[in-house]
């Protein structure tokens, strides 16, 4: 942000606007100043269409504002700048408030024309630029207008020319519609919270490169397969997976064909557990799985099935054909055992395979026969 833009942006919206105006709120509000700019004109054509059938002169000046939202449509657009939008919002809402009033004022409370003015309330609320401070100042104020208005206009006459049925209708309207628009505004952004925390929980649980869970979300899965193991009484194990002399492909090919040797192994190790199993990236060239389920003889089955598949399948990456083989270490959760004790004994399971030659799987502990 440019510094005379900071400054004015602190001077009329407060210091806080900056952190509050990110892009997820900025093209919200837009979208939905675009989309209360559409409803006025509706709401107006239909207005005018009401005051030319009892014969109120107001249908003419109902219209044109009805009219004047099809360029203010165009002008709240994502697409324009900043001072555009700006200066039209503040264009709409100027006319509103005067159009309402000047409405209100003349047909009393047989409509309640202003009720209608409520509905901009919420769009003050969710405003990107403003700060709280300001906000709040806009409302009150705002609130403040709308109860001396409400009192101006119960002690207006009713128009003359409004007939029952007509009065009845408007009325409904006046006070349904602004519910509405509050109510769609607030389930808007209810939705929108909730898009994001979804958003923000899959980038904090997932490996950008492999698309697979990352170590804070195994530790969820763990809690809780370790829990229903306890419950169930049912076994649990770990098989630490790390690929052989992986910084030789990095050397040899370059990081991205290495990057691409990790994505497709990591496809390779999902394809190959059962959809109950987890598969993480645990770090660099590592992966964990964990089996519920399996007790340290078929965590070894299962473990050697995926190395010597692995093993046995050529890799295409950037018109490379790669054999890439893994060694493993596995670990069977023992009684009242912590995960971090059980991801050790696999870890070193897993540099004895290393040390042994590689492209091999090794049992964690002595009391489990390693195949
Ligand atoms: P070993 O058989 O003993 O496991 O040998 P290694 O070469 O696989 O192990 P080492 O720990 O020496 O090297 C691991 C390499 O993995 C080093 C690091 O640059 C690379 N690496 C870690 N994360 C990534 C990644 O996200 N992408 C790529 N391309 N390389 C990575
Ligand atoms: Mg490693
Ligand atoms: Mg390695």
């Amino acid at each position: 942000m440019s510094a005379a833009r900071r400054i004015f942006v602190m001077k009329f919206f407060g210091p806080e606007a900056e952190g509050e105006d990110t892009e997820t709120i900025r093209t919200t509000f837009r979208l939905v100043v675009q989309r209360s700019t559409f409803l006025i004109a509706a709401v107006c054509l239909f207005d005018s269409a009401m005051f030319y059938s009892i014969g109120d002169e107001q249908w003419w000046w109902c219209l044109s504002v009805s009219l004047a939202c099809l360029p203010a449509y165009y002008f709240v657009d994502l697409k324009r700048s900043f001072p555009v939008f700006l200066v039209t919002v503040l264009l709409i809402i100027a006319v509103i408030i005067w159009y309402g009033t000047h409405v209100a004022l003349r047909f009393g409370s047989g409509i309640n024309f202003h009720f209608k003015l409520i509905a901009i309330l919420p769009l003050i609320a969710v405003s990107g630029r403003m700060s709280v401070r300001a906000k709040w100042i806009a409302m009150v104020a705002f609130t403040a207008w709308m109860i001396y208005l409400d009192y101006r206009v119960t002690l207006t006459p009713n128009s003359p020319l409004l007939n029952p049925l007509v009065s009845e209708f408007m009325r409904a309207l006046n006070y349904g519609l602004p519910l509405l628009v509050i109510a769609a505004v607030v389930l808007h952004y209810f939705q929108l919270v909730t898009e994001q925390q979804a958003l923000l929980k899959e980038h904090a649980t997932t490996d950008p490169l492999t698309g697979l869970m990352n170590r804070r979300r195994l530790r969820e899965v763990w809690t809780l397969a370790e829990a229903d193991g306890r419950r169930g009484s049912f076994p649990l194990s770990i098989v630490l997976c790390d690929v052989d002399r992986f910084k030789s492909i990095n050397d040899t090919y370059g990081h991205d064909v290495g990057d691409g040797v990790l994505q497709q192994l990591g496809q390779a190790l999902r394809n190959e557990v059962r959809m109950t199993d987890s598969v993480c990236r645990w770090g660099g060239e590592e992966f964990l799985l964990l089996l519920p389920h399996s007790d340290s003889v078929q965590a070894m089955v299962t473990a050697n099935r995926i190395r010597e598949n692995i093993a046995a399948m050529p890799l295409q990456i950037g018109g490379h054909t790669l054999n890439v083989t893994i060694t493993m270490g596995v670990a069977t959760l023992q009684h009242e055992e912590k995960f971090e004790d059980a991801a050790h004994r696999a870890d070193v399971a897993l540099y004895a395979g290393k040390a042994a030659g590689r492209n091999r799987t090794m049992a964690a502990a002595t009391h489990y026969p390693a195949l």
